[in-house]
């Protein structure tokens, strides 16, 4: 059995209370290895440890921590294999796509951000022969990172290392459903020469360490990407404290096609957009709304095409979906397909458990699932399934689409087809939603802003967006 351990002051440390928590591979069902089960005592000497470790690394120089990031980006690529079937046994995913997708990001994130901070600048402000200002961005303290367990390593890094860029010290909490290549990264991290206390991983529940976390009165930025109720509930704790805070939360994206769209490029995307990563990326499309004309044309060739999807062993290269990451996860979305026969849905394919035969007869698995006939308003597509599970719905003009899309409370990502230009823009200017997508999906470019509007989230990611978060500006006027 693998031991997973805490970093904490630059050593992996066992939880304070000796406790641990048992850690299970979703595709076989079983617990592969163990990580500490720490508390609110953990957190305090990691915080410690992180604002010991703050005066030195905050005036470190971009050059110096440019140069340690990027060389945790090297080893992350060097070892590319391992945290790849490191990630799939603790998540279920495909290996294919931990390698080709989770582990390349995760090392492109540091880049990203190492080199980012050698090309930000900060504004000034000239009043016509009267005064100068001028912007001071300096680092915040200790941030608290908190991150879900869909893209465990992609996300993790996704705020630490914009965090660490820009000076401050980290005390991250990774889901205690997959900390693996969390524990991998703290390796990683003393190999790569970073300072003892810049960076704390305390592994653990939400309840405890999450919560240890966000009312830490020490901590006085966090950054959370998870569900919408865990971010009201960190919400509820740390803005009454003041605390600087981005929630990334969770979403219901609407696909829309319109009949004009090329129909190749919107089917085959859409199955991706549908089911990567057995629907558990908070980018997935979970609505399809199709324009009447194209709709039944539409759904026959969807459904064929993911009737087509094997389902199996996330070891090997021909399983277009693997596990889901729990059985309880598996259980809240197998609810949902009967809520919606409930609802009055008609399954299309899939609907159930999937199994798979041999090592992972235990696993927990669904067959990628599409439905119809339900209502825009009815709770299965309103609530967020998080799961391979799609609802196809027709519509008839652009007014009504936009209801159908903006009717939820979420407003992540929106994508859009159709070669009708003046359409496109239209439609991107008037869908609720912090990103859109014309013709692709999930197409990223770092530097763009990444967020959510409504129940989405609060503040922006992403780009220069994160290196602001993270820092705290400071206006200097001098009279000319
Ligand atoms: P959760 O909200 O359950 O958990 C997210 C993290 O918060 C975990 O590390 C969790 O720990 C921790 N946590 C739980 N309770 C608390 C608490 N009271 N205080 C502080 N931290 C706590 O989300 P999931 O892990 O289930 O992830 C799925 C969700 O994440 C979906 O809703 C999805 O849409 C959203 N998401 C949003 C993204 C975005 O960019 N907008 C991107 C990816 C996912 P533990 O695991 O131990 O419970």
């Amino acid at each position: 059995m693998q031991q997973i351990k805490n970093y904490i002051n630059g050593q992996l440390l066992d939880s304070v209370s000796g406790k641990k928590l048992e850690n299970c591979n979703p595709a076989t069902g079983e617990v592969y290895s163990f990580l500490p089960d720490s508390n609110e005592k953990d957190v305090e000497i990691a915080v410690q440890s992180a604002l010991q470790a703050f005066p030195a690394w905050s005036v470190a120089g971009i050059e110096k921590r440019s140069n340690i990031l990027l060389k945790i980006a090297d080893l992350i690529e060097q070892n590319l294999e391992k945290f790849a079937l490191a990630e799939t046994n603790d998540n279920g995913k495909p290996l294919w796509l931990s390698r080709k997708v989770d582990i390349p990001r995760a090392s492109s994130n540091f880049r990203f951000y190492a080199t980012a901070i050698l090309h930000h600048s900060t504004e000034t402000h000239y009043l016509e022969n009267n005064a100068l200002n001028y912007t001071l961005r300096s680092p915040i303290g200790v941030a608290g990172c908190i991150s879900p367990w869909n893209l465990p390593l992609y996300l993790f890094t996704w705020k630490i290392a914009p965090a660490l860029a820009t000076g401050n010290c980290v005390v991250a909490k990774p889901s205690e459903i997959t900390p693996m290549t969390a524990f991998l990264l703290s390796e990683i991290c003393i190999e790569a020469g970073l300072p003892a206390g810049v960076l704390n991983i305390v592994h653990g529940l939400g309840h405890k360490v999450g919560a240890a976390i966000s009312g830490h009165p020490q901590i006085p930025v966090i950054s959370f990407t998870g569900g919408t109720s865990t971010g009201a509930q960190i919400a509820s704790v740390a803005a009454p404290m003041f605390k600087k805070m981005s929630l990334e939360l969770g979403g219901k994206n609407p696909n829309i096609l319109f009949s004009d769209c090329n129909f190749e490029a919107a089917l085959n995307t859409t199955v991706q957009s549908s089911f990567a990563n057995q629907g558990q990326i908070c980018l997935c499309g979970s609505r399809i709304f199709v324009e009447r004309p194209l709709y039944e044309k539409f759904k026959n060739a969807f459904v064929q095409k993911v009737s087509e999807m094997q389902v199996g062993d996330p070891l090997l290269e021909e399983s277009k979906l693997a596990a889901v990451v729990s059985k309880q996860h598996m259980e809240k979305v197998l609810s949902y397909i009967e809520l919606a026969k409930q609802e009055g849905g008609n399954v299309l394919c899939g609907g159930r458990q999937a199994s798979v035969a041999g090592r992972c007869e235990k696993g927990w698995f669904i067959k990628p699932t599409v439905i119809e006939g339900l209502p825009f308003n009815c709770r299965t597509n309103q609530e967020e399934i998080f799961g391979p599970v799609v609802t196809i719905m027709p519509f008839d003009t652009e007014e009504e689409v936009l209801m159908y899309a903006n009717s939820t409370k979420y407003g992540l990502a929106a994508t859009l087809w159709t070669n009708n230009l003046t359409r496109a823009h239209r439609m991107a200017e008037k869908l609720h939603s912090g990103i859109v997508w014309i013709n692709c999906w999930l197409l990223r470019d770092l530097r763009t802003p990444f967020g959510g509007v409504k129940n989405s989230g609060v503040g922006r990611e992403g780009g220069f967006e994160a290196l602001e978060f993270f820092t705290e500006p400071k206006n200097v006027c001098i009279k000319l």
